[in-house]
């Protein structure tokens, strides 16, 4: 029954599969020369099976965990270096028809306040988005087939697309909108969107609907092969993730990664980023209310496994996380992280009063970009607002191949430098600019060929002089 390239949900996630996975795994948590075996293999940096990488998540020997964290770190680096992708949410519309147990946009929440952004109100959005330096958004929308339609958040990607505040740019949106058609995936494409995120919350198929009652999203299959739409749509880079404290997180981890088989198996290229949320506070929920919430330390070891099994994939975390906890899992394998979020709808150019109310969650790490921008810096990471790829062509498998060739690197790097030049100029504080600037001066040494070296100066140079987009 199990089959990764099938196109049917129940075959690529089978329950049996996962269900002997997760035993095996448990048979085999002190087995230390199948741990040894596994990491082995990990060595080589080309990724695990979900079944070879559950072992490793459940193993129990000390040592063996060392050398997990080890190595999550060792491919973090020789694939991401040092350098953190900047983002931030812009939530468009709070409009749901969904009744997602887990989240207070269901359509039973009478006490939120439903707000959907006008063109003006997008526009304003982004001024305020431009205006803290961000390059990137994640759009978000709930599911409404009559306030928030397709034609509703294509007009919003034109418009997003369309400002140009100052020096300020939005030069990739990413999408995260409710599992829909082939058709209007292909509209998606044609607007111009970078990844399609759509989190899966659980792979639990039984857990699924009874976390789902009612709405659209009741529908499992539907759900869990959006991605196959969406590829089939012409969109080549997608976004997966879970919400962790949902079901069973070693049920949820088998599940992530044969998805990300799946998608080698039937559409040639894996996963882009992978998101690791975690269940949190918000109106109307109680996250004492699922009772499989996951501590820190086990939090940290599924992103050090994410790591190791998937190299290639880019791993996303949010202003869900405190700042702690993100500056403990940045080193273990995060390579995009969110900054100065809001979570609220037209959040950005208007903050809300308390008693409003329209956030999707509770955010923990509040700090503004320009404070996340500097505490990066200082801990030794290089932020950067590169959006260089999406823009080039470099999307899909063309994009894997750079990145498993390690070639990608030599474009990541200088992007990096030259994006947080302009953010630098543009809109940091004083202290911020002054880290950064010595920063850029240590980081061009990194560049390992001489003349890429000498254009990234020159582009420096120009960037101070206020010409701006320079890219690998
Ligand atoms: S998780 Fe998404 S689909 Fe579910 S209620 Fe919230 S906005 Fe709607
Ligand atoms: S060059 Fe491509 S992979 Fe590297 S940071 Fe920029 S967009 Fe991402």
């Amino acid at each position: 029954m199990y089959n990764p390239a099938s196109k049917k949900a129940e075959e690529f996630i089978s329950h049996e599969e996962i269900l002997e996975t997760l035993s095996y795994a448990q048979a085999h948590k002190n087995d230390e020369q199948l741990a040894y075996a596994i990491l082995e293999k990990a060595r080589a940096k080309k990724g695990l099976s979900h079944r070879e990488a559950s072992v490793l998540l459940d193993c129990e020997i000390p040592k063996v965990n060392e050398e997990i964290f080890r190595l999550a770190n060792e491919i973090k680096q020789e694939f991401y270096g040092n350098r953190i992708v900047m983002f931030a949410p812009l939530y468009l519309s709070n409009y749901c028809v969904n009744g997602c147990l887990y989240c207070p946009y269901h359509l039973k929440n009478k006490h939120i306040a439903r707000k959907k952004l006008t063109q003006e109100e997008v526009r304003k959005e982004v001024i305020a988005l431009q205006d803290m330096g961000h390059k990137r958004l994640a759009i978000e929308a709930g599911e409404d087939p009559v306030n928030n339609p397709i034609e509703y958040i294509l007009e919003c990607i034109k418009t997003i697309y369309s400002v140009h505040h100052k020096n300020g740019d939005i030069r990739r949106v990413n999408v995260n909108i409710a599992a829909t058609t082939v058709e209007n995936y292909r509209k998606l494409k044609d607007a111009g969107i970078g990844t399609y995120i759509l989190f899966q919350e659980t792979y639990h198929k039984e857990s699924y609907e009874k976390l789902h009652p009612t709405g659209p999203k009741h529908d499992y299959c539907y759900h869990t092969e959006a991605m196959d739409r969406a590829m089939e749509g012409g969109i080549d880079d997608v976004g997966l993730g879970v919400l962790f404290g949902l079901e069973m997180y070693r049920y949820e981890f088998a599940g992530l990664l044969m998805h990300a088989e799946h998608l080698e198996a039937a559409c040639g290229v894996g996963p882009h980023t992978i998101s690791v949320p975690r269940v949190k506070r918000a109106d109307d929920i109680d996250p004492d209310a699922f009772d499989n919430g996951i501590d820190d330390d086990t939090f940290a070891k599924i992103i050090a496994c994410i790591r190791i099994a998937v190299p290639y994939t880019g791993m996303i975390i949010s202003t869900r996380e405190s700042k702690a906890c993100r500056e403990r899992v940045l080193k273990y394998g995060i390579s995009q992280i969110s900054g100065g979020s809001k979570t609220s709808v037209g959040g950005y150019y208007e903050p809300e009063e308390e008693e409003e109310n329209s956030a999707q969650f509770d955010v923990s790490d509040t700090r503004t970009l320009d404070e996340v921008v500097c505490w990066l810096m200082e801990g030794g990471y290089i932020p950067s607002f590169c959006t260089a790829c999406y823009r080039e062509g470099r999307t899909g498998d063309r994009f894997m191949s750079l990145c498993k060739s390690g070639q990608i690197q030599n474009c990541c790097h200088p992007n990096a430098l030259m994006t947080l030049k302009e953010y630098l100029e543009d809109y940091a504080s004083e202290k911020t600019r002054s880290v950064g600037e010595a920063l850029i001066v240590r980081e061009i040494e990194n560049i390992p060929k001489e003349n890429v070296k000498e254009i990234v100066r020159e582009r420096l140079v120009k960037i101070a002089q206020g010409e701006r987009d320079f890219r690998f």
